[in-house]
């Protein structure tokens, strides 16, 4: 197999030069937190990714229907988020196709975007979402809330990291199978992020659009896909 260098393939951030940032909400769908997140964007007209578990789609998928047809973008966090860190090639290209079927099934949108759990990034992981198509993304700024973070840090540590072309992460959902974690926090917090942003002159945009792939919307994704 060829040398893959991961630092070239994994994409943390976008241009440094424009004043764009992306947020991202992993392990979902789950609610009510899913549509509380969903509420805020509507009201601050932004639009945000999605890293969805494909167990969590089949869980919500009138949820995750209504995270696409408000127009957010949608990538892949694999199906059961396992840390996959330990699991064979095969084992990793299972979870990144039954993750993505869940998502088509429950969104009819196709992902291009694949987030590994955890940010795991090992040479086989790489190469098994690289050669079904995918563009790995990762992030810059880590909001710290998958931990029940109270909102005041969240926001906090969200904005003494933050620059141009960060790439967020924050969680609207848990990949806990017993699915108890709440994300109270995050649902806070995010009005007092966005009206930050604004405030410093940031404009929200998709990963695809912040990583100068288009914009991102279930056409382009359909025809981009396996070109
Ligand atoms: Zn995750």
């Amino acid at each position: 197999m060829a040398f893959i260098n991961t630092r070239e393939v994994v994409h943390c951030r976008g241009n440094p030069g424009l004043r764009r940032v992306a947020i991202t909400f992993d392990d979902g769908p789950s609610e009510p937190y899913t549509s509380r997140v969903l509420d805020i964007l509507d009201e601050y007209q932004v639009k945000a990714t999605f890293f969805m578990v494909g167990r969590n789609v089949e869980k919500f998928p009138e949820i995750a229907r209504g995270v696409a047809g408000a127009g957010h973008e949608i990538g892949n966090h694999t199906h059961n988020h396992s840390s996959l860190l330990l699991d064979t090639p095969r084992r990793i290209a299972m979870e990144l196709a039954m993750g993505e079927e869940a998502i088509v099934r429950g969104t009819g949108v196709t992902p291009r975007l694949f987030r590994p759990p955890y940010g795991a990034n090992t040479r086989w992981i790489v190469t098994q979402a690289l050669r079904r198509g995918y563009v790995i993304t990762k992030w810059s700024v880590n909001a710290g809330d998958w931990r029940k973070a109270s909102a005041e840090r969240i926001v906090r540590k969200t904005l003494s990291r933050v620059g141009n072309g960060a790439i967020i992460l924050m969680h609207d959902g848990t990949s806990l199978r017993g699915g108890n974690n709440h994300r109270r926090g995050t649902v806070s917090a995010l009005p007092l992020i966005l009206d930050a942003l604004k405030t410093s002159g940031y404009e929200v945009v998709g990963v695809s659009e912040l990583l100068g792939l288009g914009e991102f919307s279930s056409e382009n994704v359909q025809s981009s896909k396996g070109t």
